[in-house]
């Protein structure tokens, strides 16, 4: 699996999570259903374009070092979102070798070819051209269809696009066959994700604003040399709004990674955003991030509910087996969703069904069997893996140290003893100064169980 990275020139905003988080959850997934994924992800640290010079040189910094601060964050911004690295992050600074072989492999079968200002790929040599987005060169209105150098360009203005970029003053270069200069950013991905994954490969990721021309020329670059199939499918994450716009810096319509997290916590930011399907369009807004938060509390309550009943040593007190059947269609459920096109917006609604059902099922003793509530946990456990990724274990799941345990378990024991000697003043003290510390305290027909309660967590 092959998914474009960011270009490191920027900080990560809320609309590249989406990509980064989509394609995780995809990972993950894949995993648990016994795939072996092997995940290449590269970092765009080579385009420059005149607006990023400029801001190098207003920082005062040399481009090397602002490229690097921005690698850095990047993965810095991934981690604070849960997101488990790819198994190879090439950077595209370290493989301009590998991207000038294949170049040099296009000129030499006549499917690209020198100009004054770098080398082109000529899309007519590739009659697939279009078989992606459905774009029809034909289709080209007069004047247009020429040569176009910039990495973004609209079907309009379509035509040869560059795959090698002679140097312009102040921009860093590298040395080639056509003089110094810089590859292409779509000659990058075709390079890279051939050199690790082979000339075909199962699934290459994106945004949708990848789809054309990025995804397409990577087509006609990787096919036009190896004569092979390029991807078997493609995966394209629709976009994220911002109150209803697109994001845009100059219209100050704009919410970066490091200002959302501060501000919503990570654990909601991606709980809201995979609720929703990958290839729906949605809106990041105060008023819908705001309504996931129960959802989300619900979650919680049910993995650590059920982790520390788990972890209780309680026996049956009565038929559990309609529970263990509601789990058994909850698995498949959740299942069934993911295998449709990784639904995730279903796959949450079956799971928060579930919950409901549990909680009803488990009222009013608020208790089940450890067995059951093992099995259970386990459940939400490898599902909210899936869609928390890292915030699982770091925000989800509260564990609570041994000698924790241990402390309150001699407090509730010398609770019992009170109580049984008829001394509710001690009994009462106790459990009042345990709720205060943060605690829950509930008498149950096998004895006293404790959690830590949500708000202290
Ligand atoms: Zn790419």
């Amino acid at each position: 699996m092959y998914s474009c990275g960011l270009t490191v020139n920027d900080y990560m905003h809320i609309g590249n999570a989406r990509v980064y988080l989509v394609w995780d959850v995809v990972k993950r997934y894949l995993e648990y259903s016994g795939y072996k994924v092997l995940h290449v992800s590269n970092v765009t640290d080579i385009a420059v374009e005149d607006r990023i010079i400029r801001e190098i040189k207003a920082l005062g910094v040399s481009f090397q070092k602002f490229i690097e601060d921005f690698t850095r964050f990047y993965f810095e911004d991934r981690a604070s979102l849960g997101i488990a690295r790819a198994n190879v992050h090439p950077l595209a600074t370290q493989h301009v070798q590998q991207m000038i072989e294949l170049i040099e492999k296009l000129v030499r079968m006549g499917f690209a070819y020198a100009a004054e200002d770098g080398v082109y790929y000529s899309i007519s040599k590739f009659p697939a051209y279009g078989k992606l987005s459905g774009f029809d060169p034909k289709a080209l209105k007069a004047g247009a269809g020429g040569r176009v150098s910039g990495e973004d360009y609209s079907k309009e203005s379509a035509g040869d696009f560059s795959v090698w970029k002679s140097v312009k003053p102040d921009e860093p270069y590298w040395y080639s066959p056509w003089g110094k200069g810089r590859p292409g950013w779509h000659i990058e991905c075709s390079a890279m994700s051939m050199l690790y994954l082979g000339d075909s490969f199962d699934i290459h990721a994106g945004g949708e604003d990848n789809i054309f021309p990025h995804h397409e020329n990577e087509i006609a670059q990787s096919e036009a040399a190896s004569g092979k199939p390029f991807v078997k499918y493609w995966l394209h994450t629709r976009h994220l709004f911002l109150n209803g716009r697109r994001m845009s810096k100059s219209l100050k319509n704009y919410l970066t990674v490091r200002e959302a997290v501060p501000k919503y916590g990570a654990a909601l930011i991606r709980f809201f955003i995979v609720s929703s399907h990958y290839r729906s369009q949605m809106d990041f807004n105060e008023t819908d991030i705001r309504a996931a938060e129960p959802r989300l509390e619900r979650f919680k309550e049910a993995v650590n509910l059920m982790h520390s009943l788990a972890n209780e040593h309680i026996e049956a007190s009565r038929d559990e087996s309609q529970l263990t059947a509601s789990l058994e269609a909850a698995r498949k459920g959740f299942q069934d969703a993911m295998d449709d096109d990784f639904n995730t917006s279903l796959a949450i609604t079956n799971l928060l069904e579930f919950i409901r059902e549990v909680n009803r099922n488990i009222e009013p003793e608020k208790t089940i069997s450890s067995g059951t509530a093992s099995k259970i946990y386990s459940f939400l456990e490898a599902t909210g893996g899936i869609l928390l990724g890292d915030l699982f274990d770091r925000e989800i799941l509260v564990t609570v140290p041994d000698v924790v345990t241990r402390l309150v378990r001699t407090l509730l024991d010398e609770r019992d003893k009170a109580r049984q000697a008829g001394n509710y003043a001690l009994s009462d003290s106790i459990r009042d100064r345990l709720i205060q510390a943060g605690s829950e305290v509930q008498d149950t027909k096998t004895g006293s169980l404790w959690r830590l309660k949500s708000k202290a967590r």
